[in-house]
């Protein structure tokens, strides 16, 4: 694979966004949201009223939206920045996300766009070292102490936190995993900037 990607894993509240977000900042680098696209799906099937175990609708949705990360979080042109933060889409979001078929169309648009970008790319999300990205530039695992996690998670209940980890660990396809020959970085006592420093003098070692 000749294009750098850089795919940053982790549980909730590992600090992916941020240390994706600003380590692609300081590059100049695109940047992927993949939980931003669950959760733009989730809201949607939520604003459509599908039941979470109609998988076969939720698919279809999946497969036929229109999805856009940047600047704001949108599904067919509707904006959901906000919503996809709520309470609602978090409890729900690990139950669509665990659909196969969904998965698909997510994974195919996600490798689809790396494809376009010009230059280097950050890729963040659970999956993005294993499945989408396997053989990634740099695989990234944040982790931290769960007590630290929850903490910055202050807009989602711990215990939805617990579950929503403990759903994405279990589920049969593409179960939250750490790849082979990640970079495993422990956030819980580290600030941002450290991670990224972290980061960026291992990717100065593999590429
Ligand atoms: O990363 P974030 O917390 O925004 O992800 C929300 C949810 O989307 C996760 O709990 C997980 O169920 C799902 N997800 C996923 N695969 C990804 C990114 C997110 O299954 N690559």
């Amino acid at each position: 694979m000749s294009r750098v990607i850089v795919a940053i894993d982790g549980p909730g509240g590992s600090g992916k966004s941020t240390v994706a977000r600003g380590l692609a900042a300081r590059l100049g680098w695109a940047y992927l949201d993949t939980g931003a696209m669950y959760r733009a799906v989730t809201a949607e099937v939520l604003r459509t009223g599908l039941r979470l175990d109609d998988e076969d609708a939720i698919a279809r949705l999946a497969a036929a939206c229109v999805i856009a990360t940047v600047p704001r979080v949108t599904i067919n042109g509707r904006d959901v920045h906000e919503e996809v933060r709520g309470d609602a889409v978090n409890a729900a979001v690990s139950a669509v996300a665990a659909i196969p078929a969904v998965r698909v169309a997510m994974v195919a648009r996600q490798r689809a766009w790396a494809d376009a970008q010009p230059g280097a790319v950050v890729v963040e999300g659970r999956d993005t070292t294993t499945v989408v990205f396997p053989l990634a530039t740099l695989k990234v695992y944040l982790t931290a102490s769960f007590t630290e996690r929850a903490r910055r998670r202050d807009d989602e209940d711990a215990g939805a936190l617990g579950r929503r980890d403990q759903a994405d660990a279990d589920r049969p396809v593409s179960p939250l995993r750490r790849a082979a020959g990640a970079l495993v970085i422990d956030t819980t006592n580290l600030s941002v900037e450290a991670v990224i420093e972290e980061i960026q003098s291992c990717l100065r070692t593999s590429t």
